[in-house]
């Protein structure tokens, strides 16, 4: 399927590259503002840069085929052996990974109403049917409906915290007691890729949850705070009873040299993570006091992206932000279609997203 920011300028006629795009709308590729994947907006960390770079001719010899040392680098940071890390080419992958690992024809997987759009995909080309279980009225997983929607075929069970599109996050406690209940034979991928947005204190010990269940597998992105979406690196921890299930699904060398060296690198520089929070909660502000003085409502603010309901003219307003160069995600296929996802951006790109949305809002609101 069409990655959806893709269709998006689909729709604007351009299947083309983005410098093409640019110049039909008479703009400079550098003048397009993609609020649209939930990227970092920083750039990279330059001590990624300066690792890659020292790296890039080396390229004659395979990789780790297990992407040795970043696993390595990972179990340290998380205090767990290495055998319970794997690194894939994205955490879309080890989503992937997990669906083929335990789903087959005759067998269900369960998500969560308004969720990452992947999940229904990756487990359907398993041959798996799958079962959207309606989120709460606050747009919240409901986790006792999921509960409830568990039978003898279910063999999968997506929970994402913090959550996309949603911006909501679940308590530790109410995790803690549905992960009691989920039976041993369900696998839970639990999908952290907005984690380190989450305020700390309400963060939970994932690792934890991990260590008291072995069918659950956390799973997180370097493509996110770490600013590597190019790179493609995600990262599961799971017990290695069950990634030695995965990895016998893993193509060895999936994750090429660079993407590992490029990683490791985002890993230790934890200063760019920093900043990548500040800018973001700054942002964060920025863009809630500008829509609360203009009484649109937003959902939860718990990751580097606002869904807003910018009201029933929305799809004419993303049309006309398009047409300025600034690329926004529609909740048309969440069933939303009043509202729109936009990731926080640096502050320019949130202030420049702010007034041409201002004009929209005056030309069809
Ligand atoms: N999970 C969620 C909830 C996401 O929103 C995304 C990316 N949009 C991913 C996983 C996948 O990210 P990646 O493959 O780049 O690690």
């Amino acid at each position: 399927q069409t990655p959806l920011w893709v269709q998006e300028l689909d729709k604007y006629k351009a299947s083309k590259p983005i410098e093409d795009v640019a110049a039909d709308l008479g703009l400079k590729p550098e003048d397009i503002i993609m609020l649209v994947a939930n990227e970092n907006p920083n750039g990279m960390s330059d001590k990624v840069k300066e690792a890659v770079s020292k790296a890039v001719f080396s390229l004659n010899r395979y990789p780790d085929a297990d992407s040795y040392h970043l696993q390595k680098a990972i179990a340290e940071k998380y205090g767990v052996p290495q055998d319970w890390v794997v690194i894939g080419s994205g955490s879309s992958e080890l989503l992937g990974l997990a669906a083929q690992t335990v789903l087959s024809v005759g067998t269900t997987a369960i998500y969560p109403q308004y969720s990452f759009s992947l999940y229904p995909m990756v487990a359907r080309l398993c041959g798996a049917e799958t079962i959207e279980v309606p989120a709460t009225d606050d747009y919240n997983a409901d986790l006792q409906a999921m509960l409830d929607a568990i039978d003898s075929r279910t063999r999968l069970i997506f929970l994402t915290n913090p959550n996309n599109p949603t911006g909501t996050y679940l308590a530790e406690d109410d995790i803690l007691q549905f992960l009691d209940q989920v039976p041993p034979n369900v696998m839970v991928l639990f999908d952290e890729a907005y984690v380190e947005f989450l305020e700390p204190a309400l963060q939970c010990d994932s690792v934890e949850m991990v260590r008291r269940h072995p069918n659950v597998m956390i799973a997180r992105t370097f493509s996110k705070a770490y600013g590597l979406a190019g790179a493609r690196v995600g990262y599961g921890i799971a017990q290695p009873e069950l990634l030695s299930l995965l990895n016998r699904v893993r193509h060895p060398f999936n994750v090429n040299d660079l993407s590992q060296i490029a990683a490791l690198a985002a890993l230790k520089d934890q200063d760019f993570v920093k900043k990548t929070l500040e800018v973001n909660k700054e942002g964060i502000k920025f863009l809630t006091e500008a829509f609360d003085q203009l009484e649109l409502p937003y959902m939860g603010l718990h990751a580097n992206f606002i869904t807003v309901r910018i009201g029933s003219h929305a799809d004419e307003i993303v049309d006309y932000l398009l047409k300025k160069g600034i690329i926004v995600r529609r909740m048309r296929s969440y069933d939303l279609p009043e509202w729109v996802r936009v990731t926080v951006g640096t502050p320019e790109q949130n202030e420049r997203f702010l007034e041409v949305l201002k004009e929209g809002l005056n030309k069809f609101g």
